[in-house]
């Protein structure tokens, strides 16, 4: 089916896949964090407000200010440790937070067959994701 959020088709199917390549191969497990962050952003049923604009900013972390997933994850410790977070990341009716279905990018875009291809892919998708997604106002 065609995904409502993002426009592509069966993209809950792929990023499954996706999941188990970067688990499995350490290779395609470098983009890991952009992988997650990309499909969380352009899937903002799965989120709160709040989850949502935490993700974005998390991909301009990674994107923008060149910053690692263990920087990142260590600056933030006190946010992402649920213990602490003052606020919720996934949503509890799974009502889009933002109303865009039209990217330019999708899960779709990426090419899984080696993983320099995938890595490369996973970043210029991640990198269209976070253009669009720094227009949204909520
Ligand atoms: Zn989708």
């Amino acid at each position: 089916m065609i995904c409502p959020e993002c426009g592509a088709m069966d993209c809950q199917t792929r990023f499954d896949e996706f999941l188990v390549l970067e688990f499995t191969d350490a290779g395609y497990g470098t983009v890991h964090h952009l992988t997650v962050a990309t499909y969380m952003i352009q899937h903002s049923s799965k989120l709160t407000r709040e989850g949502w604009l935490y993700e974005r900013e998390l991909l301009k972390e990674f994107l923008v200010n060149n910053k690692s997933p263990k920087f990142v994850h260590k600056q933030n410790r006190d946010l992402v440790d649920g213990s602490k977070r003052k606020f919720k990341i996934a949503s509890r009716d799974g009502v889009p937070v933002i109303n865009k279905t039209a990217w330019s990018k999708t899960i779709r875009d990426v090419r899984a067959e080696n993983a320099d291809a995938y890595c490369e892919d996973v970043s210029a998708w991640a990198k269209v994701v976070l253009d669009e997604a720094e227009t949204i106002l909520i």
